[in-house]
């Protein structure tokens, strides 16, 4: 298999644009009908998916190492949508067909067998990790909703019980999914592990955002809802020993720094915890009895409120890492930051400036769409496009 081959001729390929992910699913569904009830019924998210994991696939061709782990998750995740090996060799030849249209002339026998190749060791590897996983979770839970409470016009925080037990560790998020949607989005549980098994979610939703304006305003208490396994670890408290915390969290941001706060209370350790949680507005704290119950109850715990957009503080905007920064020297602590993408942006800018260092600085922003967030601990930053429609969180 020729990787620099397989490269350029993607490079190509993908010149095309939104065309290549429309020619594929065309092909897809003419061909195999039966595979078109594993996709949402809107499409549109769905393409820009498809090019970026294809790109990051080809991107990561010669580093095995590096790609045998995405594709795991990826084969494990993928059962959420009920994916079975016999759809597969669907999607390859859809592939192969997709790329023989675009590379016209180009599209030789020998790039059609290193394609063919390519495609084979990559659904073998998503295929095998999909079969272990079965052995350790299901494919996803169903979870009912025991608790909604509209905290603001667009945040929701709701309580839900999966009817098996879900594990999970703070700082990672969960797949969800609404079955009248059937698209998933990742939400992060805002709790400790609780001996019941619930699960806290704080939900923004998102101008005409196809899963949250689903559960914050069409979701009520004794709707059925899906989950999928967690996933991701940058958030998860697994590489910052027992240092001193600095948590910076804004918007709906603070669900998974919450979960941390509640590990921290659960492991009886001796860290100091500073806290930072930013809103636009006042009335934007959708949590703080929570948060102000939190800080009332462990003295190892500082909160400090910031209102960005306070229009009696002279000077304007205020980021929720300038005022930490202003405050005091955290160079001896791990940070986490949690938000959009632009405070996330923002905030590891600031703190890298000031001298913080990459290894201290943990961070997830939750604007992109991309395949999920254990994909992106591997990920070479550069091939996630920057065209998602913005970290409305
Ligand atoms: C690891 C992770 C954890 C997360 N945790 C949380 C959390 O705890 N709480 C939380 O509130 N969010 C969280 N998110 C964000 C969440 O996953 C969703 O992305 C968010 O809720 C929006 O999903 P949606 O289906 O409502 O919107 P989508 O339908 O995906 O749309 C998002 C936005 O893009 C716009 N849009 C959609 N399609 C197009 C298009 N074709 N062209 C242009 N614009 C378009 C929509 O109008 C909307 O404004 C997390 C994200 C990640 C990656």
């Amino acid at each position: 298999m020729d990787a620099a081959r397989l490269k350029q001729s993607w490079s190509l390929v993908a010149a095309h644009g939104d065309q290549v992910p429309l020619y594929f699913y065309s092909t897809l569904f003419l061909t195999h009908p039966e595979t078109r009830q594993m996709f949402p019924t809107n499409m549109a998210g769905q393409r820009d998916r498809l090019v970026t994991a294809l790109a990051h696939i080809v991107t990561n061709v010669d580093q095995v190492d590096r790609l045998v782990g995405f594709l795991r998750d990826l084969g494990a995740d993928h059962r959420k949508f009920a994916v079975r090996p016999e759809h597969y060799p669907a999607v390859g030849e859809a592939l192969l067909a997709t790329l023989a249209h675009f590379l016209g002339d180009q599209w030789s026998e020998e790039l059609a067998q290193d394609w063919a190749a390519a495609y084979g060791l990559v659904s073998q590897v998503m295929i095998e990790a999909a079969q272990a996983a079965e052995a350790v979770n299901p494919p996803w839970w169903v979870a009912e909703i025991v608790a909604h409470e509209r905290r603001t016009f667009d945040v929701a925080v709701l309580t839900l019980r999966p009817q098996y037990l879900l594990p999970f560790t703070p700082g990672q998020s969960i797949g969800v999914s609404h079955p009248t949607v059937r698209s998933w989005r990742y939400y992060s549980p805002a709790n400790a592990p609780r001996a019941d098994g619930t699960l806290e979610l704080h939900v923004r939703a998102a101008p005409g955002g196809a899963v949250s304006s689903r559960l914050v305003y069409g979701s009520a208490v004794g709707d059925q809802l899906h989950l999928a396994a967690p996933v991701g670890d940058r958030l998860t408290l697994w590489s910052a020993g027992s240092s001193d915390l600095l948590l910076l969290a804004g918007g709906t941001g603070w669900a998974p720094v919450k979960a941390l706060v509640e590990q921290v209370a659960a492991e009886g350790s001796q860290r100091r915890v500073d806290l930072y949680v930013g809103a636009r507005s006042r009335s934007e704290f959708y949590d703080s009895d929570a948060i102000d119950k939190l800080a009332a109850s462990f003295p190892w715990l500082t909160v400090t409120y910031v209102v960005s957009m306070d229009p009696l503080r002279p000077g304007g905007f205020q980021h929720v890492a300038d005022r930490a920064l202003a405050d005091g020297d955290w160079r001896s602590r791990h940070v986490f930051v949690c938000g959009s993408d632009e405070m996330v942006a923002h905030s590891v800018q600031a703190l890298t400036q000031a001298g913080y260092h990459a290894g201290q600085l943990h961070h997830e922003g939750f604007g992109q769409h991309w395949y999920g967030p254990a994909w992106r601990t591997a990920v070479d930053e550069a091939v996630v496009p920057d065209n998602s429609p913005g970290g409305a969180r």
